[in-house]
């Protein structure tokens, strides 16, 4: 079972995103990562391996700066334990970053749609069809980020946990249920 985990407010995201994965370790994962809005674009760090991987790579969180963020322990279930195949997994422009918890069971008939209209996935996971599917609503219907993540929750099946964070909307994260728990504090 994989742990998601959010933080929006005054202090720096990375290290309290760190210390909230470090706390659901005793899920079990294979990969872990983190995307943090650092006042211009989303940056994202992940890495196969234990949390003290990503932990490493970006400094305990000091290399990473802004009050905006989500994060990801990965339990594959869709594409091998791999760098890429970790999570956040982000939409084609960068400006869309999705964490899932649980399984998207028609990602593959989203997927093909999805690639026909010309959008090119990089990852192997059910969870990338989420990401690019709320960006295609979001730029191909030109509504607001909760609009397209509603539209996004009407096409896709499953069981899911999802916090979901847009660039342009970088005081926000939209947070999303369905038959897997989530708890906001
Ligand atoms: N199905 C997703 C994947 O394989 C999420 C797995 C999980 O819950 O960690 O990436």
């Amino acid at each position: 079972m994989c742990g998601i985990v959010g933080f929006i407010g005054k202090e720096e995201a990375a290290p309290i995103l760190l210390d909230g994965l470090a706390r659901l370790e005793y899920r079990g994962y294979d990969s872990a990562g983190v995307a943090v809005f650092d006042g211009k674009r989303l940056k994202v760090a992940k890495a196969k391996g234990r949390l003290q991987v990503l932990s490493d790579m970006i400094q305990a969180g000091a290399a990473i700066h802004g009050t905006l963020g989500i994060g990801h322990t990965r339990w594959a279930t869709h594409g091998a334990p791999s760098d890429v195949n970790s999570h956040p997994q982000v939409s084609r422009s960068g400006r869309i970053a999705v964490v899932h918890n649980g399984i998207i069971e028609n990602y593959a008939e989203l997927k093909a749609f999805l690639q026909e209209q010309g959008v090119p996935f990089t990852s192997d996971t059910d969870t990338e069809v989420v990401a690019q599917l709320i960006e295609y609503f979001y730029e191909t219907d030109q509504v607001g980020i909760l609009e397209a993540v509603g539209r996004c929750l009407r096409r896709i099946e499953g069981a899911y946990a999802l916090g979901i964070i847009c660039a342009d909307a970088p005081d926000e994260i939209i947070a999303v249920r369905k038959d897997s728990p989530l708890i906001l504090g």
